[in-house]
């Protein structure tokens, strides 16, 4: 598998979930995790379950969705794909991603390819290192 496989294949993981419906679930339903089981994050959604008496998730959820309804489309699906690489193994290389291919996008912090010119995610002009 290339580089350029291991990256696209990142890219069309997350690319269901929709970052309104993600932040509405975590105003409406955040106490019980629903936003991080539409996420795809069950285990951190269980934590919630079980903590949800303490009102304490609610309260985390509140904030996440608000986080969510404030970002940019850009900026939570490359958050989203962090997520993905850190929960995959903690190291970029697993999914074909190694610092020495790629740098972060100094505004949605998304990967991209060290020779790319332009951010495909949020599509601003990068410069060349
Ligand atoms: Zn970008």
């Amino acid at each position: 598998m290339s580089a350029e496989a291991g990256y696209s294949t990142t890219i069309t993981i997350n690319k269901g979930h929709s970052r309104t419906t993600a932040g509405l679930c975590a105003l409406f339903l955040g106490g019980i995790g629903l936003h991080k089981f539409y996420l795809g994050k069950p285990i951190q959604g269980l934590f919630y379950v079980f903590f949800c008496w303490t009102f304490i998730p609610a309260f985390i959820a509140l904030f996440e969705g608000i986080r969510y309804l404030m970002m940019s489309d850009a900026e939570f699906q490359s958050r989203l794909e962090q997520d993905k690489l850190d929960h995959i193994g903690g190291t970029f290389s697993v999914s074909g991603i190694t610092p020495d291919t790629h740098v972060k996008c100094p505004d949605c912090r998304g990967f991209v390819p060290k020779e790319a010119k332009v951010c495909q995610h949020c599509n601003c002009k990068l410069v060349p290192q």
